[in-house]
Protein backbone atom coordinates (compact mmCIF):
# COMPACT_ATOMS: atom_id res chain seq x y z
CA UNK A 1 0.00 0.00 0.00
CA UNK A 2 2.10 2.79 -1.63
CA UNK A 3 -0.37 5.43 -2.53
CA UNK A 4 -3.85 6.75 -0.92
CA UNK A 5 -7.22 8.87 -1.97
CA UNK A 6 -9.51 10.40 0.14
CA UNK A 7 -12.64 11.24 -1.08
CA UNK A 8 -13.93 13.97 0.58
CA UNK A 9 -11.82 16.71 1.84
CA UNK A 10 -13.89 17.03 5.39
CA UNK A 11 -13.50 16.99 8.89
CA UNK A 12 -12.79 13.37 9.01
CA UNK A 13 -10.47 12.86 6.29
CA UNK A 14 -8.82 15.94 7.27
CA UNK A 15 -7.79 14.69 10.46
CA UNK A 16 -6.54 11.60 8.96
CA UNK A 17 -4.36 13.12 6.19
CA UNK A 18 -3.00 15.63 9.26
CA UNK A 19 -2.07 12.07 11.55
CA UNK A 20 -0.23 10.63 8.34
CA UNK A 21 1.67 13.59 7.14
CA UNK A 22 3.08 13.87 10.77
CA UNK A 23 3.49 10.35 11.14
CA UNK A 24 5.48 10.40 8.05
CA UNK A 25 3.78 9.51 5.35
CA UNK A 26 5.12 11.14 2.02
CA UNK A 27 2.21 13.72 1.18
CA UNK A 28 3.34 13.13 -2.40
CA UNK A 29 2.10 9.69 -2.31
CA UNK A 30 -1.80 11.35 -0.83
CA UNK A 31 -4.34 12.87 -2.86
CA UNK A 32 -7.71 14.51 -1.85
CA UNK A 33 -10.86 14.57 -4.32
CA UNK A 34 -13.42 17.35 -3.28
CA UNK A 35 -16.05 19.24 -5.06
CA UNK A 36 -15.37 22.71 -3.97
CA UNK A 37 -12.08 23.53 -4.67
CA UNK A 38 -11.32 25.50 -1.24
CA UNK A 39 -11.40 22.56 1.01
CA UNK A 40 -8.42 20.37 -0.73
CA UNK A 41 -7.44 23.12 -1.71
CA UNK A 42 -6.79 24.40 2.17
CA UNK A 43 -5.28 20.47 2.92
CA UNK A 44 -2.73 21.22 -0.19
CA UNK A 45 -1.13 24.47 0.99
CA UNK A 46 -1.40 22.97 4.47
CA UNK A 47 0.37 19.86 4.24
CA UNK A 48 1.99 19.17 0.29
CA UNK A 49 -1.13 16.73 -0.42
CA UNK A 50 -2.11 16.37 -4.40
CA UNK A 51 -5.45 17.56 -5.07
CA UNK A 52 -8.00 16.93 -7.44
CA UNK A 53 -11.98 17.70 -8.61
CA UNK A 54 -12.27 14.15 -9.34
CA UNK A 55 -13.05 11.58 -7.98
CA UNK A 56 -12.31 8.88 -10.89
CA UNK A 57 -8.78 10.66 -10.66
CA UNK A 58 -7.96 10.13 -6.98
CA UNK A 59 -8.58 6.64 -7.39
CA UNK A 60 -6.31 5.92 -10.32
CA UNK A 61 -3.81 7.19 -8.61
CA UNK A 62 -4.18 5.36 -5.49
CA UNK A 63 -3.94 1.71 -3.88
CA UNK A 64 -6.37 2.36 -0.87
CA UNK A 65 -9.11 4.78 -0.98
CA UNK A 66 -11.07 6.19 1.97
CA UNK A 67 -14.22 7.36 1.95
CA UNK A 68 -15.07 9.93 3.54
CA UNK A 69 -18.10 11.10 2.41
CA UNK A 70 -21.29 11.83 4.32
CA UNK A 71 -23.48 8.28 4.45
CA UNK A 72 -25.91 9.35 2.30
CA UNK A 73 -23.77 10.08 -0.42
CA UNK A 74 -21.65 7.07 0.13
CA UNK A 75 -23.57 4.52 -2.08
CA UNK A 76 -23.67 7.37 -5.79
CA UNK A 77 -19.96 8.17 -4.56
CA UNK A 78 -19.05 4.68 -4.93
CA UNK A 79 -21.38 3.90 -7.86
CA UNK A 80 -19.85 6.40 -10.01
CA UNK A 81 -16.39 4.73 -9.33
CA UNK A 82 -17.58 1.30 -10.27
CA UNK A 83 -18.92 2.26 -13.30
CA UNK A 84 -16.15 4.61 -14.21
CA UNK A 85 -12.52 3.22 -13.26
CA UNK A 86 -11.12 -0.20 -12.94
CA UNK A 87 -10.91 -1.01 -9.51
CA UNK A 88 -9.54 -4.63 -9.08
CA UNK A 89 -6.69 -4.53 -6.61
CA UNK A 90 -7.57 -1.52 -4.47
CA UNK A 91 -9.04 -1.20 -1.25
CA UNK A 92 -11.49 0.74 -0.20
CA UNK A 93 -12.12 2.30 3.68
CA UNK A 94 -15.14 3.39 4.66
CA UNK A 95 -15.20 5.72 7.50
CA UNK A 96 -19.20 6.59 6.81
CA UNK A 97 -21.58 5.62 9.75
CA UNK A 98 -24.05 3.44 9.38
CA UNK A 99 -22.80 2.19 5.59
CA UNK A 100 -22.78 -1.64 5.76
CA UNK A 101 -20.00 -3.38 3.80
CA UNK A 102 -22.82 -5.35 1.69
CA UNK A 103 -23.94 -1.73 0.68
CA UNK A 104 -20.27 -0.96 -0.87
CA UNK A 105 -20.01 -3.71 -2.15
CA UNK A 106 -23.33 -3.94 -4.24
CA UNK A 107 -22.24 -0.01 -5.05
CA UNK A 108 -18.75 -0.90 -6.67
CA UNK A 109 -20.05 -3.84 -8.20
CA UNK A 110 -17.10 -5.01 -8.32
CA UNK A 111 -14.80 -7.10 -6.29
CA UNK A 112 -12.88 -5.12 -4.20
CA UNK A 113 -11.61 -5.46 -0.19
CA UNK A 114 -13.92 -3.01 1.33
CA UNK A 115 -12.91 -2.19 5.57
CA UNK A 116 -15.46 -0.25 7.65
CA UNK A 117 -14.11 1.59 10.43
CA UNK A 118 -15.85 3.59 12.58
CA UNK A 119 -14.12 6.25 14.34
CA UNK A 120 -15.24 8.90 17.01
CA UNK A 121 -15.17 12.81 16.86
CA UNK A 122 -11.62 13.04 19.65
CA UNK A 123 -10.31 11.63 16.49
CA UNK A 124 -9.94 15.01 15.04
CA UNK A 125 -7.75 15.51 17.31
CA UNK A 126 -5.40 12.31 17.20
CA UNK A 127 -7.36 10.82 20.41
CA UNK A 128 -10.06 8.58 18.86
CA UNK A 129 -11.06 5.14 19.06
CA UNK A 130 -11.74 3.31 15.71
CA UNK A 131 -13.57 0.44 15.47
CA UNK A 132 -12.55 -2.02 12.33
CA UNK A 133 -14.17 -4.87 10.35
CA UNK A 134 -13.36 -5.88 6.57
CA UNK A 135 -14.53 -8.31 3.81
CA UNK A 136 -12.91 -11.64 3.48
CA UNK A 137 -11.06 -10.07 1.01
CA UNK A 138 -8.67 -8.04 2.62
CA UNK A 139 -4.73 -8.78 2.76
CA UNK A 140 -2.44 -9.16 5.94
CA UNK A 141 -0.68 -5.86 4.22
CA UNK A 142 -4.56 -4.13 3.17
CA UNK A 143 -4.47 -4.67 7.39
CA UNK A 144 -1.93 -3.49 8.79
CA UNK A 145 -2.05 -0.17 6.26
CA UNK A 146 -5.54 -0.10 7.75
CA UNK A 147 -4.51 0.13 11.00
CA UNK A 148 -1.40 2.46 11.08
CA UNK A 149 -3.80 4.98 9.34
CA UNK A 150 -6.17 4.68 11.96
CA UNK A 151 -3.79 4.46 14.46
CA UNK A 152 -2.66 8.18 13.31
CA UNK A 153 -6.10 9.13 14.98
CA UNK A 154 -6.02 7.45 18.00
CA UNK A 155 -6.19 4.11 19.22
CA UNK A 156 -7.57 0.96 16.86
CA UNK A 157 -10.00 -1.91 17.89
CA UNK A 158 -10.63 -4.90 15.02
CA UNK A 159 -14.22 -6.60 15.56
CA UNK A 160 -14.92 -10.03 15.51
CA UNK A 161 -18.13 -9.36 13.18
CA UNK A 162 -19.62 -6.20 11.51
CA UNK A 163 -22.61 -6.30 14.42
CA UNK A 164 -19.83 -5.28 16.27
CA UNK A 165 -20.03 -1.64 14.36
CA UNK A 166 -23.17 -1.01 16.19
CA UNK A 167 -22.01 -2.10 19.52
CA UNK A 168 -18.94 -0.11 19.40
CA UNK A 169 -21.06 3.34 18.23
CA UNK A 170 -22.98 2.64 20.95
CA UNK A 171 -19.75 2.98 23.03
CA UNK A 172 -16.87 4.57 22.05
CA UNK A 173 -18.90 6.52 18.96
CA UNK A 174 -21.63 7.93 20.81
CA UNK A 175 -19.49 8.01 23.83
CA UNK A 176 -18.11 11.60 23.80
CA UNK A 177 -21.61 13.10 24.00
CA UNK A 178 -22.34 10.85 27.24
CA UNK A 179 -18.85 12.57 29.07
CA UNK A 180 -20.30 15.88 27.70
CA UNK A 181 -24.04 15.14 29.55
CA UNK A 182 -22.40 14.65 32.76
CA UNK A 183 -19.87 17.40 32.58
CA UNK A 184 -22.10 19.84 31.70
CA UNK A 185 -24.77 18.25 34.68
CA UNK A 186 -21.84 19.37 36.71
CA UNK A 187 -21.20 22.41 35.68
CA UNK A 188 -24.54 23.89 35.90
CA UNK A 189 -24.45 22.64 39.43
CA UNK A 190 -20.90 24.68 39.72
CA UNK A 191 -22.84 27.88 38.38
CA UNK A 192 -25.83 27.40 40.69
CA UNK A 193 -22.93 26.64 43.79
CA UNK A 194 -22.00 30.55 42.85
CA UNK A 195 -18.89 29.98 40.75
CA UNK A 196 -18.38 32.28 37.67
CA UNK A 197 -18.64 30.79 33.96
CA UNK A 198 -14.90 30.17 33.47
CA UNK A 199 -14.11 28.60 36.52
CA UNK A 200 -17.41 26.24 36.59
CA UNK A 201 -16.01 25.27 32.98
CA UNK A 202 -12.33 24.81 34.01
CA UNK A 203 -12.92 22.65 37.36
CA UNK A 204 -15.13 20.66 35.41
CA UNK A 205 -13.01 20.20 32.58
CA UNK A 206 -9.79 19.53 34.41
CA UNK A 207 -11.69 17.29 36.69
CA UNK A 208 -12.70 15.17 33.59
CA UNK A 209 -8.87 15.38 32.35
CA UNK A 210 -7.03 14.28 35.13
CA UNK A 211 -9.79 11.31 36.14
CA UNK A 212 -9.38 10.02 32.75
CA UNK A 213 -5.79 10.10 32.63
CA UNK A 214 -5.61 8.45 36.59
CA UNK A 215 -7.72 5.63 34.39
CA UNK A 216 -5.34 5.84 30.95
CA UNK A 217 -2.17 5.65 33.68
CA UNK A 218 -3.36 3.22 36.33
CA UNK A 219 -2.97 -0.39 35.79
CA UNK A 220 -5.55 -0.78 38.63
CA UNK A 221 -9.28 -1.18 37.48
CA UNK A 222 -11.28 1.85 37.32
CA UNK A 223 -13.66 0.25 40.06
CA UNK A 224 -10.73 0.17 42.14
CA UNK A 225 -9.52 4.07 41.29
CA UNK A 226 -13.15 4.69 42.01
CA UNK A 227 -12.99 2.70 45.72
CA UNK A 228 -10.06 4.20 46.51
CA UNK A 229 -11.08 8.00 46.47
CA UNK A 230 -14.47 7.14 48.10
CA UNK A 231 -13.51 7.28 51.88
CA UNK A 232 -16.41 5.57 54.05
CA UNK A 233 -18.82 8.39 55.29
CA UNK A 234 -17.08 11.12 53.39
CA UNK A 235 -18.40 13.67 50.57
CA UNK A 236 -17.73 11.21 47.56
CA UNK A 237 -19.68 8.42 49.08
CA UNK A 238 -22.32 10.78 50.04
CA UNK A 239 -22.57 11.65 45.80
CA UNK A 240 -22.16 8.17 45.33
CA UNK A 241 -24.89 6.79 46.45
CA UNK A 242 -26.97 9.33 45.59
CA UNK A 243 -26.34 7.95 41.83
CA UNK A 244 -26.48 4.55 42.80
CA UNK A 245 -30.29 5.22 44.38
CA UNK A 246 -30.90 7.17 41.32
CA UNK A 247 -30.18 4.48 39.21
CA UNK A 248 -27.47 5.73 37.37
CA UNK A 249 -26.01 1.94 36.16
CA UNK A 250 -29.23 1.01 34.73
CA UNK A 251 -29.93 4.36 33.08
CA UNK A 252 -26.57 4.04 31.76
CA UNK A 253 -26.85 0.75 30.23
CA UNK A 254 -30.43 1.88 28.96
CA UNK A 255 -29.25 4.27 26.86
CA UNK A 256 -26.29 2.33 25.64
CA UNK A 257 -28.40 0.05 24.32
CA UNK A 258 -30.85 2.83 22.88
CA UNK A 259 -28.02 3.92 20.79
CA UNK A 260 -27.11 0.28 19.85
CA UNK A 261 -30.59 0.11 18.71
CA UNK A 262 -30.99 2.90 16.55
CA UNK A 263 -27.48 2.25 15.31
CA UNK A 264 -29.22 -1.15 14.07
CA UNK A 265 -32.11 0.49 12.38
CA UNK A 266 -29.86 3.11 10.37
CA UNK A 267 -27.73 0.30 9.02
P1 LIG B 1 -17.80 16.69 6.26
O1 LIG B 1 -16.87 17.56 7.04
O2 LIG B 1 -19.11 17.25 5.81
O3 LIG B 1 -17.00 16.15 4.98
C1 LIG B 1 -17.59 15.54 3.89
C2 LIG B 1 -16.86 16.03 2.66
O4 LIG B 1 -17.31 15.29 1.53
C3 LIG B 1 -17.11 17.52 2.34
O5 LIG B 1 -15.88 18.18 2.21
C4 LIG B 1 -17.85 17.48 1.01
O6 LIG B 1 -17.52 18.54 0.16
C5 LIG B 1 -17.31 16.19 0.42
N1 LIG B 1 -18.14 15.66 -0.66
C6 LIG B 1 -19.47 15.82 -0.87
N2 LIG B 1 -19.84 15.16 -1.99
C7 LIG B 1 -18.71 14.58 -2.50
C8 LIG B 1 -18.45 13.80 -3.65
N3 LIG B 1 -19.42 13.44 -4.49
N4 LIG B 1 -17.19 13.39 -3.87
C9 LIG B 1 -16.17 13.75 -3.04
N5 LIG B 1 -16.37 14.49 -1.92
C10 LIG B 1 -17.62 14.90 -1.66
O7 LIG B 1 -18.11 15.36 7.06
P2 LIG B 1 -17.20 14.59 8.16
O8 LIG B 1 -17.61 15.01 9.49
O9 LIG B 1 -15.78 14.61 7.75
O10 LIG B 1 -17.77 13.14 7.95
C11 LIG B 1 -17.34 12.33 6.86
C12 LIG B 1 -17.65 10.89 7.16
O11 LIG B 1 -16.96 10.53 8.36
C13 LIG B 1 -19.14 10.67 7.42
O12 LIG B 1 -19.58 9.58 6.66
C14 LIG B 1 -19.25 10.41 8.89
O13 LIG B 1 -20.22 9.44 9.20
C15 LIG B 1 -17.86 9.88 9.23
N6 LIG B 1 -17.46 10.16 10.62
C16 LIG B 1 -17.19 11.44 11.01
C17 LIG B 1 -16.83 11.69 12.33
C18 LIG B 1 -16.49 13.08 12.79
O14 LIG B 1 -16.09 13.24 13.95
N7 LIG B 1 -16.60 14.11 11.95
C19 LIG B 1 -16.76 10.62 13.26
C20 LIG B 1 -17.04 9.33 12.80
C21 LIG B 1 -17.38 9.10 11.49
P3 LIG B 1 -18.32 19.93 0.14
O15 LIG B 1 -18.33 20.44 1.54
O16 LIG B 1 -17.53 20.74 -0.79
O17 LIG B 1 -19.70 19.56 -0.35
Amino acid sequence: MNKIAFIGAGNMNAAIIAGLVKGGFNPKHIIVSNPSAAKRQALQSLHGILQTQSNDEAVAFADAVVLGVKPHLISDVCQQLGQQAELKGKCFISVAAGCTIKQIEQALAQPCTVIRTMANTPAQLGVGVTGIFANPLMSAAEKNFTESLMQSVGIVKWLESEQQIDQITAISGSGPAYFFLFMEAMEKQARAFGFNEQDSREIVQQTAFGAAKMVIENKTSIGTLRENVTSKGGTTQAAISAFSEGGLEQLVSTAMNSALARAKEMA
